[in-house]
């Protein structure tokens, strides 16, 4: 059976084949956070665009500014202020941290380092050329690349754009995500379930997903058990980029996701994959759309969409698909788990004097969407491990939504 690794790995394989030139939208700098870059931004000139004092303190020509020499202040800039005359030798400026250096000084002296008597200013230490001052174009040269296309937009990013005067970014469109889930004891959010029926928490909880990985959900609702139903909302989802249903992918008699996607001239490039929870996960083509069969039990399904469609949806956004993070904690309750198949377990890390420690959480298996409440991060535990003790170090995935 195919491991993790080289399922995800099969995914953006698949993904950077069939993408297409993506459409484009622009949108306001302050309204980009999470879109990828379709158009470079340039520098609109030099970074910083004069020399900088970093410092509260004065101006000075070093070799003016010895251990224990005075000078007399003469002047005094602050941010914003247009700086227009030199400063003369001996002599030395008051000076505010994003100030311009006036011409002729060569270092800044913090303000903590000096004592003052009136005009008299008498430095503490000695002074280095250059020190405090940022040089004018040291940051960037004007008409540079600071953005790069296929670039995804986090609070930084967007702090460039605005900082080179970007207000408009051209971004490629959000990837559209149909999320259908399936069997006939699935009832909307909004209904009273009858006694043995249960809400559909799965089109909650991808949605949600779809959203943080940079997508926008299209909610197709819920397919019942029979191949008609499941044929014609399955239609509606191949119209968006990538659709992803959640159940009937088991051995189950009615667990006709496969068989229908069949049947509209799927291709599948995996419908098994050695972990738990997660083993049914199903990946495909339809026509030229990829198709995903997650599993129906809610921990399943979020496992499985955190491991394949996030890299999917990364390429299909005109961005590289991001790796996959495995941080390592330290176990902090030994373990005894099945060998043969990757587990994830949903656990809690805590960070203890900076480093991370790590316990997995009691469930009731992966219907158990409860332990997910209380979980920050899935335990990974490899195929061929039985027993893991105290101490050992392990590796996480962190749900990215909760600390
Ligand atoms: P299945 O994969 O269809 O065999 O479903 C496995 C388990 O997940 C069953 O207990 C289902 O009732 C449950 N399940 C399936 N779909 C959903 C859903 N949309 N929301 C919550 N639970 C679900
Ligand atoms: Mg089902």
């Amino acid at each position: 059976m195919l491991r993790f690794e080289d399922a995800r790995q099969l995914v953006v394989t698949q993904a950077e084949i069939g993408k297409s030139v993506r459409p484009t939208i622009t949108r306001e700098v302050s309204d980009a956070l999470g879109y990828v870059l379709a158009d470079e931004v340039r520098t609109d000139r030099e970074y910083p665009p004069f020399d900088r004092a970093t410092r509260d303190g004065y101006a000075v020509r070093a070799g003016d500014a010895g251990a224990a020499k005075t000078l007399r202040c003469i002047a005094e800039i602050k941010a914003g202020d247009t700086v227009t005359s030199a400063l003369p030798a001996g002599a030395c400026i008051q000076i505010m941290t994003g100030a311009a250096v006036p011409a002729g000084a060569d270092a800044v002296v913090m303000i903590e380092f000096t004592s003052r008597d009136g005009d008299a200013i008498t430095f503490q230490r000695e002074t280095k050329a250059g020190q405090n001052i940022v040089q004018r174009g040291s940051e960037a040269g004007a008409g540079e690349v600071a953005l790069s296309p296929g670039l995804r937009l986090g609070f930084a990013e967007l702090a460039i754009a605005a900082q080179v005067g970007a207000a408009k970014l051209v971004c490629y469109k959000k990837p559209r995500v149909a999320i259908l889930s399936t069997g006939d004891e699935i009832v909307p959010v909004t209904e009273t379930p009858g006694p043995f029926q249960i809400r559909n928490s799965n089109s909650v909880s991808l949605g949600a997903q779809v959203r943080l990985a940079g997508g926008e959900p299209v909610l197709l609702g819920n397919a019942g058990d029979r191949v008609e139903e499941l044929s014609a909302k399955i239609e509606l989802g191949l119209r968006e980029d990538i659709l992803v249903l959640s159940g009937g992918v088991s051995m189950g008699k009615y667990d006709l996701v496969e068989s229908v996607l069949k049947s509209l001239g799927a291709e599948f490039y995996f419908d098994a994959v050695a972990i738990r929870p997660g083993k049914p996960a199903v990946f495909g083509r339809v026509r030229d759309k990829l198709v995903f069969g997650l599993p129906g039990n809610p921990v399943s399904t979020m496992v499985t969409f955190q491991l394949f469609v996030i890299p999917t949806m990364d390429v299909l956004s005109g961005a590289p698909a991001r790796p996959l993070a495995l941080p390592q904690a330290v176990l902090g309750e030994a373990l005894h788990e099945k060998t043969g198949l990757t587990h994830f377990l949903p656990a809690r890390i805590q960070w203890e004097s900076g480093r991370g420690v790590v316990k997995a959480l009691r469930w009731h298996g992966s219907g158990d969407i409860g332990s997910l409440g209380r979980a920050n991060c899935f335990l990974v535990v490899p195929a061929d491990r039985q027993d893991i003790a105290i101490g050992e170090m392990v590796s996480v995935i962190l749900r990215g939504d909760v600390v």
